[in-house]
């Protein structure tokens, strides 16, 4: 087969999806990866042709550039809009030219979407957080400021999909391209078990694979001082007070720390630091997580599967709406707590939450039985097999 691939700029949405194209393109099929020079790298290493799109962002007034360092999802969403306008002449000509059998779009990546609406092509939508519909999209807890974002920012999402119609996209609402249905074929990146209101979505067109990771084992010392890993993520990570925190309620207990900081501000600031506390910007987060006790997680939907694949225990500090729902799910499951923003501000209540934690048998049992889980899934084959049987459709 021949297939386009899509992705927005964003490690929590390319990386699920590496597994899957390598495994594809063992399997023979040709993929034409359209992603951005960041993720170059991970996509050429899989075999996949990379098509490189960062041309085509658009370019950012202060004020968009602010509201999309707040996550506003109507900035976000307006921009890809407009990146969809400006991509236009190029997919137009690379569908024409590379005639795909089959068009895989992550489910925030509106240009891919709407190429397979304009040309008619047959599309699987990769989801890389929790699949939601009117029942499971009640664990979201938005914000009063996430809230308003969305409402008041409609029309003019609206005003920026009607600027397209006149190159062929014919939808009628935004919010068909932002929201999901539940007879498109996708695949989400988490087990049944783990999904909230699974047994809402139509099994026909829902393949949940479980995380689509690189297998690493697990080589935790017995014996060993625990090793507690922290890290918010690679957008909304500058939190150097929260970083602070936690160095301060850290530094004189037994455990060996590390920090992923994030790109977004200078590590140093963290300086000195205790015997105990190492800070990276970025790190194999995988490899971390095999020899980890306990990781305090923002809860992005991939660090949060993660961390509970390698049986890790969650001590969930989420930041925004979606988190709160991966946070609310990982409680249910017994395999973590939540950090209040209050707990947060305090180094005591801190190592309060930590030393309990560290002490809980039934939340390792919990985790490692989340694990069990998620090593029962299909995962990147079962994503590969399902991607396969939607290509054969006639
Ligand atoms: N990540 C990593 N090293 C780091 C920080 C993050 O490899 O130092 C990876 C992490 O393994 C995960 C992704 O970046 O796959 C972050 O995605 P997530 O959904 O957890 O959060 P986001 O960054 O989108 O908020």
């Amino acid at each position: 087969m021949r297939i386009m691939w899509f992705c927005i700029p964003a490690y929590g949405h390319t990386n699920p999806t590496v597994e899957v194209v390598r495994e594809l393109v063992r399997r023979g099929h040709e993929i034409r990866y359209y992603s951005f020079e960041e993720f170059r790298g991970k996509i050429e290493d899989t075999g996949a042709v990379f098509a490189p799109c960062d041309r085509f962002l658009p370019p950012l007034s202060a004020r968009s550039e602010k509201k999309l360092r707040k996550v506003s999802t109507t900035e976000m969403s307006i921009q890809s809009f407009e990146t969809t306008g400006r991509m236009d002449g190029m997919l137009t000509e690379d569908v024409r030219s590379f005639r795909p059998d089959l068009l895989v779009s992550d489910s925030a990546c509106f240009w891919g979407k709407l190429t397979a609406q304009k040309h008619h092509l047959p599309m699987v939508c990769s989801t890389t957080t929790f699949a939601f519909n009117q029942y499971s999209s009640k664990y979201m807890k938005y914000s009063a400021a996430e809230m308003a974002d969305m409402i008041l920012g409609l029309p003019l999402l609206n005003a920026s999909m009607r600027k397209l119609r006149p190159l062929g996209y014919q939808v009628k609402s935004a919010l068909d391209i932002v929201q999901n249905k539940n007879d498109t074929d996708t695949i989400v990146y988490t087990s049944e078990r783990f999904q909230p209101c699974a047994e809402t979505f139509d099994k026909t067109h829902y393949r949940f694979v479980g995380p689509s990771v690189k297998a690493v084992e697990p080589r935790r010392e017995e014996n060993a001082r625990p090793k507690i890993y922290i890290s918010l993520g690679t957008v909304i990570n500058s939190h150097p007070e929260f970083y602070r925190n936690c160095i301060r309620a850290l530094q004189n207990e037994q455990v060996e720390v590390l920090i992923s900081c994030g790109k977004a501000f200078d590590a140093e600031q963290l300086e000195p630091l205790p015997q105990n506390v190492r800070v990276e910007a970025y790190v194999d987060q995988m490899q971390v997580l095999a020899e980890t006790d306990l990781f305090i997680t923002h809860c992005g939907m991939n660090s949060a599967s993660e961390g509970l694949y390698m049986g890790v225990p969650e001590l969930l500090f989420p930041l925004s709406g979606e988190q709160q729902a991966v946070a609310r799910r990982v409680t249910e499951m017994g395999a973590g707590r939540i950090l209040t923003r209050a707990e947060a501000d305090s180094p005591d209540a801190i190592r309060e939450a930590v030393t309990a934690l560290l002490a809980d048998r039934a939340v390792r049992q919990a985790a490692a039985a989340m694990r069990e889980d998620f090593l029962a899934c299909s995962g990147p084959k079962g994503a590969a097999d399902f991607i396969e049987e939607i290509g054969r459709k006639p």
